[in-house]
């Protein structure tokens, strides 16, 4: 079991490479970059309604036997939303003031 490691923002489509420190995922892995997540999401997940947290960067390097970015590949298939803009804006709006932990 990996993290799929998806290959885009799902709001503004922008790539988001394996390496990238600006993607940012929820539980379940919906994945968005760092600029949607903050002025567009507010830190809500429009699919689950959950935060977000940076995502870990699997290693380049094989540092252990068969545990690599090589080893386990990143997703090529490009997520995209399954809300309207709208819709997104007022999930975001009822949610966004309730901490992550609470949800
Ligand atoms: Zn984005
Ligand atoms: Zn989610």
């Amino acid at each position: 079991m990996a993290l799929e490691l998806r290959p885009n923002c799902e709001y503004c489509d922008r790539d988001l490479p394996a390496n990238s420190t600006l993607a940012f995922i929820c539980s379940y892995e919906c994945t968005f970059c760092a600029d949607c997540v903050e002025t567009k999401l507010y830190n809500v997940c429009p699919n689950c309604g959950g935060g977000f947290v940076p995502r870990p960067i699997r290693p380049a390097n094989e540092w252990r036997p068969g545990v690599s970015v090589a080893r386990q590949k990143p997703s090529s298939h490009r997520v995209h939303l399954s809300y309207s803009i709208a819709d997104i804006a007022a999930h975001s709006m009822r949610i966004k003031a309730i901490p992550p932990a609470d949800r």
